[in-house]
């Protein structure tokens, strides 16, 4: 157990480390965080920031020996220099590398069970070829490692489309488009004891690749597929050994839940548990790898959503408090561009 008063480290310096720094506060820890960015929305409400590159061992060293426990809020940390820190992280670095990669994670959570839209690796034009030859079209090229938000993705609708693409020079991984009724996550935090709690499953609806709305009730299509969803993200949490909160999207279809990606860790589909659950997911997070005991999840609204405020529309955020029972989070980012999370608003009825 980590002592009360003792420091968590995160790596990465965006709003769900924001969100998680928040609520260590709320357990009397003091938070370190660790990025290469500037004047980071998460260093903001910290008592420590380091401001390196991933790359500066003698950076990361220092960090690690500060810290009494580390924690991450974004996936796409370069492995490698993690060495001097690995005994301390949670969740652990073997999380990070499927994770980090679409192609090992979709074979990973097919080794377990799990079911992803038909996917084809590619490197070239051969190789896409040969997708869609076995996949058929629509289907949706990705990026293998970095992309977030629809970033890093290329529909494609025709052979036409794959013939006139320019391949990215990174890897790719090809797969069918898959034909939704609806989205949902499973988002569950695991202690070191292997002890288990889930939120429930809201309906995420997103627009141009970006998560717009996270609501409850879900469809009834949602509630009827959670449970085989969440054995599959259990089956995956006890595989890796891990240890904080673990989200796995899904769509909802006629042939049962198709598995999407995962994220080891908080989830912007969860923001609706700071108001809406008895215990958030930023909380349990924190429980779970400071081994304290976790709390409930129960949903403590008949109905709720999450919704995004992105780029300029921050403007009027504030605006929406004068809805009953609306929590308007803010993350303090300077530049409100187009696309970018710049805060949420979660609206329940009790
Ligand atoms: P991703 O970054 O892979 O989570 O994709 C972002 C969003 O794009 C998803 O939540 C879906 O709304 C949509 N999407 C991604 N992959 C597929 C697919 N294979 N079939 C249909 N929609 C998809």
């Amino acid at each position: 157990m980590i002592d009360q008063g003792g420091t968590i480290g995160i790596l990465g310096g965006g709003q769900l480390g924001r969100m998680l720094a928040m609520a260590a506060a709320a357990l009397g820890y003091r938070c370190h965080v660790f990025t290469p960015e500037r004047d980071s929305v998460a260093g903001e409400v910290s008592h420590q920031t380091t401001c390196s590159p991933w790359t500066d061992d003698q950076a990361i060293r220092a960090f690690a020996d500060d810290c009494d426990v580390i924690t991450l809020e974004f996936e796409n940390v370069p492995v490698a220099p993690l060495g001097p820190l690995a005994a301390k992280l949670f969740p652990g670095v073997r999380a990070l590398e499927i994770a980090q990669d679409r192609l090992n994670e979709k074979r990973f959570v097919t080794e377990l069970g799990g079911k992803p839209a038909p996917f084809h690796p590619v490197e070239s034009q051969t190789d896409l070829a040969e997708a869609i030859e076995r996949i058929g079209v629509p289907g949706i090229l990705k990026t293998r490692r970095d992309g977030y938000d629809g970033k890093g993705q290329w529909r494609i609708r025709s052979a036409r489309d794959a013939e006139a693409i320019r391949l990215p020079s990174a890897p790719t991984v090809y797969e069918g488009f898959v034909e939704f009724e609806a989205e949902f996550s499973v988002i569950l935090a695991r202690g070191h004891d292997g002890a288990i709690r889930y939120w429930d499953s809201s309906q995420n609806v997103h627009e141009g690749g970006i998560l717009a709305r996270s609501s409850l009730p879900a469809a009834p299509i949602i509630v009827d597929q959670v449970e085989e969803a969440r054995e599959l993200a259990a089956k995956v949490a006890s595989a890796l050994d891990y240890v904080g909160v673990l989200t796995l999207e899904f769509f909802a279809t006629s042939a049962g839940p198709i598995f999407n990606e995962m994220a080891p860790r908080v989830h912007n589909s969860g923001h609706w548990t700071i108001e809406g659950a008895a215990t958030s997911q930023f909380a349990n997070h924190i429980r779970a790898i400071c081994g304290l005991p976790l709390g409930i999840t129960s949903l403590v609204a008949r109905e709720l959503a999450m919704d995004n405020v992105i780029g300029p529309d921050i403007e009027r955020a504030l605006e929406r408090l004068r809805e009953s029972d609306t929590h308007v989070h803010i993350y303090g980012k300077k530049q409100a561009v187009e696309g970018r999370k710049m805060g949420h608003v979660t609206r329940l009825v009790r």
